[in-house]
């Protein structure tokens, strides 16, 4: 069923480059082609990686275009036109306008060397979707607006109702991305786990280590109350480094705390800087999993010889399968309730975008959202 859309315009704010204030404009809601989906955002989070946008990190240092662009990707919203032929999500559940969605944010090509090795979240045309002005369609290809394009081929999920929003709109990056981590990092029962970073993705991280039978599961970060949060999502200890007088003297307490390392370790911090302390918190035979320095640019010096005689793997997760889409969708529909939430602590309205990002950059809450008006 195609559903024009008529001349409907939407808001959206668009980014000019580090340092500049957003600036909110009103752009055409485009019609869906065959197989695409119209989305009206309800939410979105500022995640990690967009404060490194925003901040101007490494190599979005030269980031910005005169005309703008529309930033952020981790939101959820309603579904308000479907595309000829779409019926269904990507699990085959009815779709109709103003069912509550979550999507993909990039899209696998599926036919390109890395997805045909079966590595869609290695896509090298997957970033491809955000490409083009705001001028032109389909306009909406990012999270900071009323609307998102919903590309074809692009996942796309119905919300189970035990979901709230402000829960779902942590889907399609943190809990979705931390899903394809945990299938590449092989964790074992009994693993003990280290993650560096209680952000949005470290914060889901510790659930699902809890989840995946680790029997030990420890928490390094500076902020007391994402420390506590980590705690409810099932941290058996907590580390907080500003107790310390160096990193090393941190790094040396975790492996006190887990009789000499973690057999999976997880940078979700999101500066190189804290790479050289991660790996003296693995321990011989574990795992480092590199996921929170989205960008390139820096470097982070690392003792060859250390990962050599400690036989330690290096594994870096970016972007995540369609599949493990709809493992978080499940996570959440079985954990609703007994899990803290993610996102939505700290609500903004759309036109407040500059405050939020400038609120969440001080980093005392763990997810700012954007809370569009229907
Ligand atoms: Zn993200
Ligand atoms: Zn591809």
């Amino acid at each position: 069923m195609m559903m024009s859309t008529g001349l409907n315009t939407g808001r959206a704010a668009l980014f000019f480059g580090p340092g500049k204030p957003f600036r909110l404009e009103e752009l055409p809601v485009p019609d869906p082609e065959p197989g695409a989906v119209v989305m009206r955002v309800t939410r979105a989070n500022i995640c990690g990686s967009d404060l490194h946008i925003w901040r101007g990190d490494g190599s979005f240092a030269a980031g910005g275009r005169d005309d703008g662009r529309i930033i952020g990707h981790e939101m959820t919203g309603v579904v308000h036109a479907l595309g000829e032929d779409v019926t269904t999500d990507w699990a085959g559940a009815p779709l109709a306008p103003g069912d509550r969605i979550v999507c993909q944010y990039f899209r696998a090509c599926g036919r390109c060397r890395p997805c045909l090795r079966g590595r869609q979240e290695a896509c090298i045309n997957a970033t491809a979707s955000f490409a083009g002005r705001p001028t032109d369609f389909p306009h909406f290809r990012g999270a900071f607006a009323e609307y998102f394009y919903v590309r074809p081929n692009m996942a796309v999920f119905r919300v189970p109702d035990a979901v709230n929003d402000a829960t779902a709109a942590g889907v399609n990056c943190a809990l979705s991305q931390m899903m394809m981590a945990f299938e590449r990092a092989d964790i074992r029962l009994g693993d003990r786990v280290v993650i560096q970073g209680a952000g949005g993705l470290g914060l889901y991280a510790t659930a699902l280590a809890r989840e995946s039978g680790a029997s030990q599961v420890v928490v390094v970060d500076g902020v007391a109350e994402r420390l506590e949060l980590a705690r409810q999502m099932g941290a058996d200890e907590v580390v907080d480094f500003t107790e310390f007088e160096s990193p090393a003297a941190s790094a040396k307490h975790v492996r006190a705390l887990t009789a000499g390392g973690g057999d999976q370790v997880f940078e979700l911090v999101g500066r190189p800087g804290v790479i050289e302390h991660g790996l003296q918190m693995v321990s011989p035979g574990g795992r480092y999993i590199e996921m929170g320095t989205v960008y390139t640019g820096t470097t982070s010096a690392i003792d060859a010889g250390q990962l050599v005689m400690r036989n330690i793997t290096l594994q870096a997760v970016s972007f995540y399968d369609a599949r493990s889409m709809a493992k978080a969708l499940d996570f959440l529909a079985r954990h609703a309730g007994s899990l803290p939430i993610v996102g939505g602590s700290a609500p903004y309205r759309l036109e407040d975008i500059d405050r939020a990002f400038e609120e969440a950059q001080q980093g005392r809450v763990a997810r700012a959202s954007l809370v569009m008006e229907g």
